[in-house]
């Protein structure tokens, strides 16, 4: 018997956490009995349901364990992009888009990450200054 892998597209999958998860699924029975039974997600980050065909075993597998979702808004940040770009990019690779409420709750997570890192980094400066007088 195959596994059943219903169309869900493209996704960003951490390889080796996904593979780890599957070797643990196939120590139950085998992967054989594996039936892919539904998908849920927020973003980029996916978390996999399958079930055993045999006896209804359930094991769901995170496509990632790293923030993915943070990690993409950073990057069109940085790159002077934004949420129309960043969903523009994601449709045309066939990944999920990324909704308002996601995109924006990354987006003032890394901008507060900024304003520390700045902040620390002032002080820093400052320190420094006060030493050479
Ligand atoms: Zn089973």
């Amino acid at each position: 018997m195959e596994p059943e892998v219903q169309d869900i597209s493209h996704r960003i999958i951490d390889v080796n956490h996904f593979v780890t998860e599957l070797i643990k699924f196939s120590e139950h029975k085998s992967l054989a009995t594996l039936k892919f039974e539904c998908e849920h997600y927020v973003g980029l980050q996916s978390e996999f349901t399958y079930v055993c065909s045999l006896c209804g075993y359930k094991n769901k597998i995170k496509s990632s364990l790293a923030d993915v979702n943070k990690a993409a808004v950073a990057g069109v940040m940085a790159a002077g992009c934004g949420q129309v770009q960043l969903n523009q990019f994601l449709s045309e690779v066939g990944l999920p888009n990324m909704s308002d409420f996601t995109y924006n709750k990354m987006h003032n997570d890394i901008c507060d990450d900024w304003e520390e890192a700045a902040c620390d980094e002032m002080k820093k400066a400052g320190d420094r200054e006060k030493k050479l007088q």
